[in-house]
């Protein structure tokens, strides 16, 4: 086989380069692997079936794809060893792979993950979302501040398939654009083929862009597929949402239609051969689009329509923070959607009539359209994101619906691809499984329990403790050519890496670390130096979020050439946090920094990415944590802070005060009050640290200084507790143990069970 392989791959390198595989550069082995995987897919199956998901949504966040692809095709270890051959390896050549920029994090992650285990169970399935040629943005740090460019990824050779499916799309104001589609086929793990369609603008416009990441937004025949998440802070970029968000259900819609009509399907038979998984409220207008298309052009009635496209439609809801949950003026999508404006009154209509309860209408009294109702209201589902997620939509954010249909509701706790998490991102612990436990959990997750028969055994412990050290020192070389920092490899290595949002609160975090410098800078010297590393980029709109980076790049500063502490503390943020970076931290990580505010996290995949690969979680009970916390039981994990409960009490009364706690504590007092001392104010810049400050002291509107004292003793005991080392090497093993429940394996295959019934 491997020998095949090689005479095919110089064949190929021949056709391609005209040069044999040892005489290519490493940008050229990386086309040749493109091509190779590409037409190894091309030749697989692609799954099929009577009735078909589509999965529509505004991300895709799916990372770098060779060494996945080359894993789902069973292929890695024989091309890896042919690469060796040459002085090469997979994970080398892949860095020559940009990493797509179609999405901007955990949502985005969760439905790559989702695609990859659609794959993988052979379901029949296909996702559907735009093809952004710069994504969010680019992140770099200039004078600690955050800069935004453009993230360029497309080049002329890449996993796109261009194909000849277009459409029209019409807007307001006899606006007709035409889009063209892109495939991407995403390979399960040893399984068939599913599409990922990609829709791009016809005549998107490049050029458009010219300083970082700004450009015309009302030229909207030009940029739809520009950016992902436009800066939304004025009007012309709400409409230009509205017009992305109508571009892409739209060319779903008709998608949807056209593929039915191709089976020779009866369209009244649509709920019986198409689930649309809805997710987020980004495509919620496929919803009156759809009805739109049955109505005006296929001849039914409104009834017709209504009834036929409910029965075909489920939501997922992927938070609770208001902002977060769309409410588009009617205005707006008069100027837009002209088109649908009278169906979302109609369907708005329906509810009014019996029913007057202000807080599930479609339209508000301000005339905004509230996307979520649509979705409750005209879908057959809506699920949570995680146990504690669900039952707060049930029980409070959404009860009102809840009593109207309880059996609407149902949860689906995320998961993650352990294709990716694990064998792919950390192969020296995947190889360590196989030798102990055997390749079962590779399609199987739950075998992964199987280890637990080894928590006494010092050997394996042992092992896992060292491809853990192996995995820190791979890091801290990447680290210093990447950031320019050097770290310790025997330091404790404690990682938050995620979208920067004041719910996350890295802003604890940092207090934390100023905490810890005062002390060190006291005389009170850790017993062993603690790296904390941050990953994270910030919307550009997000003021307080660019103030949060700004402060930690100061403390960076500060911390790291202080000759007194720098020995015993380090911090660093990485720039430009993506899947890739992931990769490569996750594995390298011993605590991992789970500590939003209780509540407010719906779910939160990273902290199962993390479990898988032996990190310690520290964290509130709020998400998944809560069900880690199940799984692994009090003595293998860290829990802290104010319990959801006492969390959504205090907002009901409007009784939290941040300053009372400032005035009570002086430790607090101490970390707050740095952010605007002297050291602080020499490297930073008043303006961004004084708002910050004013925040914390005056709103503090996610609580940090609720939970800082208890989060400092809490960490400051599993700092003590990773000196026991045989106990936290017991506790890496029981978090990997108990991570199978976390598969996306297992989330899809109850979202099929539950929803899609394929
Ligand atoms: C998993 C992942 C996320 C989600 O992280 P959370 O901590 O769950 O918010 C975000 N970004 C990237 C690149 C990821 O891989």
């Amino acid at each position: 086989m491997a020998l095949a392989l090689e005479k095919d791959l110089d064949k190929l390198a021949l056709k391609l380069y005209k040069k044999s595989i040892g005489a290519l550069k490493d940008h050229e082995l990386y086309g040749l692997l493109l091509a190779f995987s590409k037409e190894l897919m091309r030749n697989k199956k692609e799954v099929g079936g009577e009735r078909k998901v589509y999965y529509i949504s505004a991300e895709f966040l799916i990372g770098k794809l060779l060494s996945n692809n080359l894993i789902n095709l069973g292929v890695y270890e024989d091309v890896e060893n042919i690469m060796n051959k040459y002085g090469k390896s997979v994970a080398l050549i892949e860095e020559e792979e940009p990493e797509p920029s179609l999405g901007n994090g955990g949502l985005g992650r969760l439905a790559a993950c989702f695609m990859d285990s659609i794959a993988t169970l052979s379901l029949n399935g296909a996702g559907i979302g735009l093809n952004y040629h710069y994504g969010l943005f680019k992140q770099v740090f200039k004078d600690h501040l955050q800069m935004a460019g453009k993230n360029e990824w497309i080049e002329k050779d890449s996993w796109l398939n261009k194909t000849d499916v277009s459409f029209e799309v019409e807007f307001g104001g006899g606006k007709k654009v035409k889009s063209v589609l892109y495939d991407i086929d995403v390979t399960g793990y040893e399984s068939g083929i599913c599409k990922l369609h990609l829709f791009d603008l016809e005549g998107v416009d490049e050029s458009l862009v010219k300083e970082g990441i700004d450009f015309d937004k009302e030229d909207i025949e030009k940029n739809l597929t520009l950016f992902l998440y436009p800066d939304d802070s004025d009007e012309a970029g709400n409409l230009l949402r509205i017009y992305q968000q109508y571009f892409m259900v739209s060319n779903a819609a008709q998608l949807i239609i056209k593929e039915m009509k191709e089976k020779g399907y009866d369209l009244y038979d649509l709920d019986k051969h198409v689930a649309i998984q809805i997710n987020d409220t980004h495509p919620t207008m496929v919803i009156p689009e759809l009805i739109r298309i049955l109505t005006w052009d296929e001849g039914f009635t409104m009834d017709d329509a209504i009834s036929t496209v409910e029965k075909t439609c489920a939501y997922t809801n992927h938070t609770i923070l208001a902002e977060a949950l769309e409410k588009w003026p009617l205005s707006y999508l008069n100027k837009v959607v002209p088109q649908l404006v009278p169906i979302i009154k109609e369907l708005n209509n329906r509810i009014a009539k019996v029913n007057k309860d202000p807080k599930i209408q479609i339209i508000d009294s301000e005339k905004r359209v509230h996307m979520a109702h649509i979705d409750i209201h005209y879908g057959y589902s809506v699920n949570g994101v995680a146990a504690i997620h669900t039952d707060i939509l049930k029980n409070t954010e959404l009860n009102a619906f809840y009593k109207l249909y309880p059996e609407k509701f149902n949860n689906k706790t995320n998961g993650v691809t352990f294709r990716r998490w694990l064998l792919s991102c950390n192969r020296p612990l995947a190889s360590l499984l196989d030798e102990t436990i055997g390749k079962g959990y590779r399609r199987d997750a739950n075998e992964l329990e199987k280890l637990l028969r080894f928590r006494d055994d010092e050997a394996v412990l042992e092992k896992i403790s060292d491809i853990k050290k192996k995995n820190k020192a791979v890091l801290v070389e990447y680290i210093k050519k990447n950031e320019g920092v050097e770290l310790n490899p025997e330091s404790v290595f404690d990682v938050q890496v995620k979208r920067l949002h004041e719910y996350k609160r890295q802003q604890m975090n940092a207090l934390y670390i100023i905490h810890k410098y005062l002390e060190i800078k006291k005389g009170k010297k850790p017993v062993r130096p603690i790296t904390c590393i941050f990953g994270a980029k910030a919307a550009p709109a997000y003021v307080i979020a660019k103030d949060i980076i700004h402060l930690i790049l100061v403390l960076q500063e500060i911390i790291n050439n202080d000759r007194d502490v720098s020995p015993y503390l380090k911090v660093v943020m990485v720039t430009n946090y993506n899947v890739s970076y992931a990769e490569k931290l996750i594995p390298a990580c011993d605590i991992s920094e789970q500590i939003s505010l209780a509540s407010k996290e719906a779910s939160g995949t990273s902290n199962m990415k993390f479990m898988l690969n032996g990190a310690v979680t520290l964290g509130t009970d709020d998400g998944a944590n809560v069900e880690i916390h199940e799984l692994v039981g009090d003595d293998n994990i860290y829990i802290f802070g104010a319990d959801s409960d006492t969390v959504i009490k205090h907002y009901e009364k409007a009784d939290y005060v941040s300053k009372d706690h400032y005035k009570k504590s002086p430790v607090i007092r101490e970390a707050v009050d740095f952010i605007v001392s002297d050291k602080a104010l020499k490297i930073g810049n008043k303006e961004n640290l004084e708002r910050l400050y004013k925040e914390l002291l005056n709103k503090d509107w996610f609580m940090t200084l609720l939970d800082l004292e208890s989060y400092i003793e809490k960490k400051d005991e599993m700092l003590k507790d990773y000196e026991d080392r045989e106990r936290w090497k017991r506790m890496m093993l029981t978090n990997i143990a108990k991570a199978g429940f976390f598969s996306s394996d297992r989330t899809i295959a109850e979202y099929n069970r539950d929803i899609w019934k394929l």
